[in-house]
């Protein structure tokens, strides 16, 4: 059996008080004695050693009709915060986001991505400004987590394969260099994967596609990303849909990339609204072109769902466009080529629109912190 001494006990306790308020802001003290099953007098001495480390605060007394008011207590929300920032070929989105995941400020830097370092300096020199202008102290930084089109070394250090952006190779160190806190590359499905997966806590093994101007994946098994040895797993956009199709930016020909992509959809437009527009005006290219788009994308769950049979969750740019009908298209498609049955309620549209990417990439260091881990460290 496992031993743990009073130590570690007692953090597990304080780790626990800190869940506990978080989970149920302005909550009184009777009510987590009673919840945890702790004495009062452990409870008081967890709420001042919180207290005392700034990650927690009162907010008021609770209403009562009997006796004394309870004094209430939540968690400092921005107490710790995390940088993400989406690195774009035109921009980059920087965003301060709070321990439950909620943007407090946010900044564009207009900026074309190019692999030198020149490009990191100048990132950090925003970052370090936009930390200064709101006040951040580095101290109470978690992390800064660099969400990109591209596949990422284990450590987030480097790009291992970079053929969108022309960065195989391209390293994080001239811009981690300059902080004190950890700073990480992390592949953009995996941040849009982060920020559902926030939204749908309860979801522990799921298919995530990112429908976005280029098609990325991503795969959850209980609660973790697959990664695979190399980091190549849930690049579905890499799955030849089409044998000798169309040419695919990776140098092979009828990817998923070329079909489910948001790109793929842009022949005659140049952005998804002009394309959707058009389609709502019943343009019959893009009536079509629409209808093959999701009879391609049928094909892609289908096949997925047959290697893992998970929730398949659709996400990324393409489907805030999604209608009622759209939805109902692609389960029928799907259903069509099932080969055991016709449920395909494991299909569901994502909830998470806007800065998926950069939240994404701050979330990592918010749950490692939610976690207890830091807890964990500190006392
Ligand atoms: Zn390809």
């Amino acid at each position: 059996m496992e031993q743990f001494s009073l130590t570690d006990i007692k953090k597990k306790n304080l780790s626990d008080v800190y869940h506990y308020i978080y989970q149920n802001p302005s909550c009184s003290k009777q009510e987590i004695a009673t919840a945890l099953s702790v004495s009062l007098p452990t409870v008081s001495q967890h709420l001042t050693t919180l207290e005392g480390l700034q990650l927690i605060e009162k907010c008021g007394r609770l209403s009562s009709s009997v006796g004394r008011r309870a004094t209430a207590y939540q968690v400092i929300s921005d107490a710790h915060i995390a940088i993400g920032i989406e690195l774009l070929p035109d921009k980059a989105n920087i965003l301060a986001v709070n321990l439950y995941g909620k943007i407090i400020a946010k900044e564009t830097l207009s900026i074309a991505f190019e692999p030198t370092g020149h490009y990191l300096s100048k990132l950090k020199d925003t970052v370090q400004s936009f930390l200064k202008m709101n006040h951040y102290k580095e101290e109470t930084i978690l992390g800064i987590g660099l969400g990109v089109q591209g596949l990422i070394s284990p450590d987030g250090s480097e790009f291992t394969y970079g053929k969108i952006l022309d960065c195989t190779g391209f390293s994080i160190r001239t811009f981690a260099d300059a902080f004190s806190v950890p700073c990480r590359f992390i592949h953009d499905a995996e941040c849009a994967c982060n920020s559902e997966l926030w939204e749908n806590p309860d979801i522990k093994d799921a298919t995530y596609i990112s429908l976005s101007y280029h098609l990325g994946g991503a795969i959850i098994v209980d609660g973790q990303l697959l990664t695979g040895h190399t980091g190549k797993s849930g690049t579905f956009e890499h799955l030849t849909l089409v044998p000798d199709g169309i040419d695919c930016y990776c140098g092979h020909k009828g990817c998923a990339e070329c079909y489910c992509s948001a790109n793929s959809l842009l022949t005659y437009y140049d952005n998804l609204d002009d394309f959707f527009s058009h389609k709502a005006e019943g343009d019959p290219v893009c009536v079509s072109k629409w209808d093959e788009y999701l009879r391609h994308l049928a094909i892609l769950i289908n096949n997925l769902h047959m290697v893992l049979e998970h929730t398949v969750i659709l996400g990324g740019h393409v489907t805030p466009y999604f209608t009622e009908e759209d939805l109902t298209l692609i389960k029928k498609y799907v259903s069509e080529r099932s080969t055991f049955d016709d449920d395909t309620s494991y299909i569901i549209q994502g909830k998470c629109l806007g800065d998926t990417v950069g939240i994404g990439a701050a979330l990592p260091f918010i749950k490692e912190f939610i976690d207890g881990i830091y807890l964990f460290r500190i006392v």
